[in-house]
């Protein structure tokens, strides 16, 4: 509970970090383009290698109910609530982004956050491995997240200020699905197939979208070494 807690804490400063590179400009954030494609790779691989057999073995009829669940959630909340909604910098700002969508970006990604950290909690309740694995998926996306909230609010007509809030907010969110998990743990049984379906969302709808709009096929290539760095990892530490 407390190395989750710590962990999930730290989740929260790399979304604050990230709407720090945005809100402060001269800050190199290129470099961003990489974790995003290294996230989508590790995440995507332990959502189906790690979290849904263990959601299985709780229950092999509701997990894969559980995992279309999660997956529907964060479509509502970031796609259809929203219409307008992509990672990385928002650059399209007078074409799209009215004062209200800022909000519902916000609320959308808030509710993703939230289930960031009941991964994290999930994976500790089950086995410190696997929590150190989820973490790690996890942690890779967060500093791209804090960018992409911070450069939303800002382009919806938000301040610096303003658009540094809904970073922390994030990281609040993340702190306290981690909290829900840990005050709670035979949540986990529901907690880690949603959040499952969650992380398959990120991965395959949010992230890797943003690593194909890269020209060449370097980037396209930083996601299979989020999958081989994922297998490397389990093979040389077993579950
Ligand atoms: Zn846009
Ligand atoms: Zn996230």
């Amino acid at each position: 509970m407390f190395l989750s807690l710590i962990l999930g804490a730290l989740a929260g400063f790399a979304d604050i970090f990230g709407g720090l590179v945005l809100v402060r400009r001269n800050w190199p954030h290129h470099y961003l383009r990489y974790f995003i494609a290294l996230g989508a790779g590790f995440m995507m691989a332990v959502a189906v290698l790690d979290m849904i057999p263990e959601s299985m073995r709780f229950s092999a009829a509701w997990t894969p109910a559980l995992v279309l669940i999660g997956y529907c959630i964060i479509h509502l909340l970031e796609h259809t609530i929203t219409p307008h909604f992509h990672f990385g910098e928002e650059t399209h700002g007078h074409e799209f982004l009215h004062a209200r969508t800022g909000w519902s970006v916000l609320f959308g990604l808030a509710v993703h956050a939230f289930f960031d950290g009941v991964a994290i909690a999930s994976g500790f309740v089950l086995s410190s491995s696997l929590g150190w694995l989820i973490f790690l998926a996890i942690f890779l996306h967060k500093i791209p997240e804090g960018f992409t909230i911070a450069s939303v609010m800002l382009a919806s007509g938000r301040t610096r200020g303003a658009a540094l809030v809904s970073a922390v907010l994030l990281a609040v969110a993340t702190v306290a699905g981690v909290l829900i998990i840990g005050l709670l743990p035979h949540w986990v049984r529901i907690g880690l197939p949603l959040s499952a379906g969650v992380a398959i969302y990120v991965a395959a709808t949010d992230l890797l979208p943003e690593t194909n709009r890269e020209p060449g096929i370097g980037m396209a290539l930083v996601f299979f070494l989020g999958v081989a760095v994922f297998l490397l990892i389990r093979v040389l530490a077993p579950v």
